[in-house]
């Protein structure tokens, strides 16, 4: 039987691997040069850019490890690094570590913390993330497919033990939060960390949860690396990826799918499809706008209380050994505009903790910042003049802010690329250059999809869009589940 997926992305492969170790002929068609969609990486006058991985979810223990171990991302010669810290927040003298140990952690809050209300508030913090070190994620069959004993395992040993603290951090943001505490320097530390002010506090606390507990580490060898050994372990089993074969349409004929066209115009035919593309471009796109998934017109309609989010990230790269500059850091700066967003941090990862990523004796390091639905908007209202003109403009500022905010920290630096949510929604189709789902805000409810939600035989859906908030464990698991469906309804077949 032969099963076509559309997208390369790490959705698509798993899909693929799953698929193709039940006995499937599988083909992947990917629009792009290489696989991954964002989990990816790319060069620049030789030089290495990592675009994806800053925590993978359980790198080192649980279900979602078994996982990437299953379909290769993880092997016995892949290295994991976890930091001493995560990330620091510098303001004027002041530097505060999100440390992973959580009593280092929480020692250093209370170094900040100011009158015993926020004494109060770090303790409650701090066992939220001892409680989140707990991996609640299960991988092994559909949501829609549990049954009772299902159920009652998950809410036991999963939900349970995590239940107060997914209760009471989720009705708060992040930003919310961080404006309970008396001291500044919290107050810096938890709005301008790893994740948006508007995620919940749950966001924060459980995924420093799993970096406290090692298990949210970095892939040495970057995510294209990490999308790549995917490949390898499916071709190895028999399946096939076409590259550079952008899909036009998915195709339906009497409430089934018969296979697919290419944008080229030529056609392959399949006995099963699975699209593991952006939801979004899936319906409007790729099924022409017939079908339509009620919960994600809701998202859209209530685009406040289901808001996405993309980022701007500036590459550059040096020839300064940054050994002893720590890798993740963001420093209070005066603040800047961008596009009318005011930005008052200057955040950089530098990946010279990765000896396979210096090449030629030179070190990429990134700035990152958010960007909400109308910066997207506004990029693309620009025409390609100004879109261009835009980006040379925000390069020489970006290269200012970092000289004025650290000095020589970096060196004698050079800008490689700009990537903006324009170009995610480029090279991926992804809903407006969003790399994640809807965002998980307080106001969010969870929101499943079917993988057979459409009306349409033989077809299944994947991809991060399918549960939120999206990222790398939930396009692997969808895609999982996404195969798992049509394993199933081919046996039921048989
Ligand atoms: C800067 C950045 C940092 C991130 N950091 C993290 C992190 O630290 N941890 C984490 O878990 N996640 C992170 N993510 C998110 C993570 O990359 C995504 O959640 C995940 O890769 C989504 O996978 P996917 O397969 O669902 O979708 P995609 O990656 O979008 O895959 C879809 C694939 O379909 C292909 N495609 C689209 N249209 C067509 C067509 N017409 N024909 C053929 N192929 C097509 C695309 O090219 C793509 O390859 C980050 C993302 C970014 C950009």
């Amino acid at each position: 039987m032969k099963l076509i997926i559309v997208g390369a992305g790490i959705s698509g492969l798993t899909a693929g691997y799953y698929a193709q170790k039940a006995g499937f002929e599988v083909e992947i068609y990917e629009r792009n040069i290489s696989v991954g969609g964002l989990c990816t990486g790319w060069y620049r006058k030789g030089s290495y850019i990592d675009g994806c991985i800053h925590w993978l979810t359980e790198s080192k223990f649980g279900n979602l490890n078994k996982l990437w171990k299953e379909i290769g991302a993880l092997d016995d010669t892949t290295k994991i690094v976890n930091f001493d810290y995560y990330n620091q927040a510098i303001k004027g003298d002041e530097t505060f570590s999100y440390y992973l140990d959580t009593q280092k952690l929480e020692a250093e809050m209370m170094r900040f913390a100011e009158g015993d209300g926020d004494k109060k508030l770090i303790k409650r913090f701090i066992k939220g993330v001892k409680i989140c070190k707990r991996n609640a994620i299960t991988t092994h069959k559909p949501y829609f497919q549990w049954n009772f004993l299902d159920k009652l395992h998950f809410i036991f040993f999963k939900a349970l033990p995590i239940a107060s603290t997914l209760k009471r951090d989720s009705q708060l943001s992040l930003g919310e939060f961080a404006q309970m505490f008396k001291s500044p320097m919290l107050q810096f530390a938890l709005k301008n960390t790893l994740i948006p002010c508007e995620y919940s506090l749950y966001s924060l606390v459980s995924t420093l949860g799993g970096i406290a507990a090692q298990n949210a580490g970095v892939p040495l060898g970057g995510s294209l690396s990490f999308a790549n050994r995917i490949k390898t372990k499916f071709e190895q089993l028999g399946g096939k990826v076409f590259l550079r074969s952008d899909v036009e349409n998915i195709d339906v004929e009497n409430g089934k799918v018969v296979g697919i066209t290419l944008k080229d115009g030529s056609k392959r035919t399949a006995d099963f499809v699975i699209s593991a593309c952006d939801l979004h471009y899936t319906l409007k796109q790729l099924l022409k706008g017939k079908y339509n998934i009620p919960q994600i017109d809701d998202c859209n309609k209530n685009s406040e209380k289901y808001p996405v989010f993309s980022s701007f990230l500036l590459s550059f790269r040096t020839n300064k050994d940054l050994t002893n500059v720590p890798h993740n850091r963001y420093k209070a700066c005066i603040p800047f505009d961008v596009l009318g967003e005011t930005q008052n941090v200057i955040s950089i990862k530098h990946f010279g903790y990765d000896p396979t990523m210096i090449k030629n004796g030179y070190t990429t390091f990134q700035m990152i910042f958010q960007t909400n639905n109308e910066t997207f908007d506004k990029l693309q209202a620009m025409s390609r003049e100004e879109y261009v003109a835009f980006k040379k403009d925000l390069g020489e500022k970006i290269i200012a802010k970092i000289k004025e905010t650290d000095g020589d920290l970096y060196g004698d630096f050079e800008l490689l690329d700009i990537a903006t949510p324009l170009t995610y929604k480029r090279y991926v189709n992804t809903h407006k250059g969003s790399f994640m789902s809807y965002m998980y805000t307080k106001n969010t409810k969870q929101m499943i999809i079917r993988n057979d939600i459409l009306p349409i035989k033989n077809f299944s859906l994947a991809g991060q869009w399918m549960m939120l908030p999206g990222g790398l464990p939930i396009a692997a698991m969808q895609g999982k589940f996404a195969a798992m469906h049509l394993i199933s309804e081919r046996d039921k077949k048989k």
